[in-house]
């Protein structure tokens, strides 16, 4: 998506380890005009699909989700980082966080993932698909279908999104990062 990959190369910022930082317009500071933009976008990938559910896992997700699930007119679903004690028929996962480097807990409340559910993964980044594969364990567990992953920003040198097209799914990502060597910002 041209105004996304313009934004990144503007304001984008690349740091050690091949991160990406995009705080004045995604993850920190948020641009609602260019999030509109972008979950229009996704929508438009979709559109072959009957969606009853976004779901994404907080916190940086909500923002591009509560978008989708705006234009969608259905209900939006944030994987919870903690295990709150009140939550009732709780699904947990695991998931490896490639910033953190470190293991966490994901849940989410049976009562609002279930059979019936047509689900639309939305996330702010797809690097090794941790959080993606997460996901896919929740709506397994919950015995809904996945009908796909939307992403704004796909780090393509990393193996997340080669490992999810290949399980079959469909995955849309809006800008799609061939490398970030030695600080240069370049597209697929
Ligand atoms: P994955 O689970 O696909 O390995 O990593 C995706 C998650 O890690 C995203 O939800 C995102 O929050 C975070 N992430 C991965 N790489 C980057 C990056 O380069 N920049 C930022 N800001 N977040 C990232």
């Amino acid at each position: 998506m041209k105004q996304l990959k313009e934004r990144i190369l503007s304001d984008g910022k690349c740091f050690a380890g091949g991160i990406l930082k995009v705080d004045n317009f995604i993850n920190h500071q948020m641009d609602p005009v260019l999030m509109r933009e972008m979950a229009k976008e996704l929508v438009n990938r979709f559109s072959n699909h009957q969606i009853s559910k976004v779901l994404t896992i907080e916190s940086s997700g909500i923002a591009p989700a509560i978008m989708v699930g705006d234009y969608l007119d259905v209900p939006v679903l944030f994987a919870k980082k903690s295990t709150p004690s009140t939550m009732e028929n709780m699904l947990v996962t695991e998931v490896f966080s490639f910033t953190k480097n470190k293991s966490y807990t994901v849940c989410v409340s049976g009562d609002y993932l279930s059979p019936n559910d047509r689900i639309l993964f939305v996330d702010d980044f797809l690097a090794n698909g941790n959080a993606a594969k997460g996901v896919i364990d929740l709506v397994k567990q919950a015995g809904a279908t996945l009908e796909g992953m939307g992403f704004l920003i796909e780090k393509g040198f990393q193996r997340g999104g080669d490992e999810l097209r290949s399980k079959g799914i469909h995955i849309e990502s809006l800008a799609i990062i061939e490398s970030l060597d030695n600080c240069v910002i370049k597209f697929r």
